[in-house]
């Protein structure tokens, strides 16, 4: 390890060190625009947070009356707008190193000057490091929330939102309902058929519940051969509809065309509607009490716990 000693060059120490006082002074109180703009973007990860900076920033110096940005992260579309619309518009493709983070656009009821326009690139020039950052950041959370094998949100996500419904769900007195489908018998598939085409029914059974289900619905993979789905809004009975739809759809996969013989795979479904007061751990236990009693049940049906008539 290099010792730290041989970093050191403490020829002028003393000015370097007042130097250093002083910048670190100007950082922090200083009336120039740019450094206040780059201390400011510094202090956060977030996007929208980050362009809101900007946009203050900028229309001390160059007046407009909406700024636009929008980029696709991740496969999901962000987009953040501040004000409404002018006739005329300044565009900008945010590139760095070859990549683009997005596109910004300015609008307002008089032309821009070339003056102007030069200090938007200017601020756009000193936004776009950071602008990168918040853009990778949004990447890798989203990254760390998808279950690599289907796309589709894991067990983290789920966690995260079963924790945030609770707290709505009490809140405002609603109905919100939860469904595990654990796949019937996979074991017997992989034997069969090797865990590759295990992995494709996977996939296919994950497209085949998003199929299936309405948007506000959500679609998890639990593990493994499991999924879960969170239907907000939605009493028992309805959740009980929506886990037998489910069912179907995933008897009637296509599967046949993956290994070129008949192929079928059937689900249990275990359903539970939050009760008032109770937490995620809990909720997601009579989910699971609810999908043990579908698979002793001999399997292919759907189960609510506590029962329902
Ligand atoms: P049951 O009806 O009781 O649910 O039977 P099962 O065979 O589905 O359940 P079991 O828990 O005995 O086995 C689960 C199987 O799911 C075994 C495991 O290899 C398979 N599995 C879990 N994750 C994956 C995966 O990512 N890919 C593949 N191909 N198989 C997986
Ligand atoms: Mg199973
Ligand atoms: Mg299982």
């Amino acid at each position: 390890m290099k010792h730290i000693s041989s970093m050191t060059r403490p020829g002028n120490q003393p000015q370097k060190l007042a130097a250093l006082k002083q910048a670190w002074q100007e950082w922090n109180n200083s009336p120039d625009v740019l450094i206040r703009l780059a201390r400011r973007l510094a202090t956060t990860l977030s996007l929208e947070d980050q362009l809101g900076v900007l946009a203050e920033e900028m229309a001390d110096i160059v007046p407009f009356e909406a700024m636009m940005y929008r980029h696709t992260i991740a496969r999901q579309e962000f987009v953040f707008r501040t004000g409404m619309g002018g006739p005329h518009r300044a565009e900008y493709r945010l590139n760095l190193e070859g990549e683009l983070y997005g596109y910004l656009e300015l609008h307002r009821r008089t032309r821009f000057s070339e003056e102007e326009l030069e200090a938007i690139e200017v601020f756009i020039g000193a936004a776009i490091c950071p602008i990168r950052n918040a853009c990778r950041f949004i990447a890798l959370e989203q990254m760390a929330l998808t279950d690599t094998l289907t796309g589709v949100p894991n067990r983290r996500a789920l966690d995260e939102d079963l924790g945030r419904i609770c707290h709505l769900a009490d809140r405002h007195n609603e109905s919100h309902s939860l469904i595990l489908v654990d796949l019937d018998h996979f074991k017997a598939v992989n034997d069969t058929h090797g865990h590759l085409i295990g992995d494709q029914v996977l996939r296919m059974s994950a497209d085949g519940l998003t199929r299936t289900l309405r948007n506000s619905d959500r679609v998890y993979r639990f593990g493994g051969e499991e999924f879960a789905v969170l239907l907000p809004h939605t009493d028992a009975p309805h959740a009980r509809e929506a886990a037998e739809r489910i069912r179907l759809a995933l008897a009637s996969l296509a599967l046949d065309r993956l290994v070129g013989a008949p192929l079928r795979i059937t689900a249990s479904c275990g359903v539970a509607t939050h009760l008032a007061g109770e937490g995620p751990e809990q909720w997601l236990a009579r989910a699971d009490e609810a999908l043990y009693r579908a698979k002793q049940a001999g399997r292919n049906q759907t189960r609510v716990f506590p029962a329902i008539g």
